[in-house]
């Protein structure tokens, strides 16, 4: 598979702490079909995590960020959050949180989930 993507580049997925990426190219061109439904341009605050990481570290089970199939799209305001979980939904991505800043997207193999932060 292509690690070209229409919208993104690899790199704006590297963890914020350590520099490194495993990101999964298939989750990123899936977010590349995402931004291209949802027609607004996408920053993306966090994507690869390390284990290591300061919000990984705390938790007791590996994220979705450590596993490479999760990313945080910064949002302006309601009616972005409102494109972007719709078409998150209709595309299959199994879990959502938003945030007030953020919509969370990720594609964990267990039952689908939405949170609040
Ligand atoms: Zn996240």
């Amino acid at each position: 598979m292509s690690n070209e993507f229409k919208y993104f580049t690899y790199e704006e997925f590297n963890c914020q702490e350590t520099g490194n990426n495993a990101m999964s190219i298939a989750f990123i061109h899936r977010l590349d079909e995402l931004r291209e439904k949802c027609g607004f341009p996408f920053t993306i605050t966090s994507g690869y995590r390390d284990r290591t990481h300061s919000v990984e570290a705390k938790k007791k089970k590996v994220g979705q960020h450590v596993l490479g199939i999760a990313a945080d799209i910064a949002v302006a305001d309601g009616n972005q959050k409102y494109v972007i979980i719709k078409n998150a939904m209709e595309m299959g991505f199994g879990g959502i949180g938003v945030a007030n800043t953020f919509i969370h997207v990720d594609d964990r193999k267990s039952v689908p989930v939405v949170w609040s932060y």
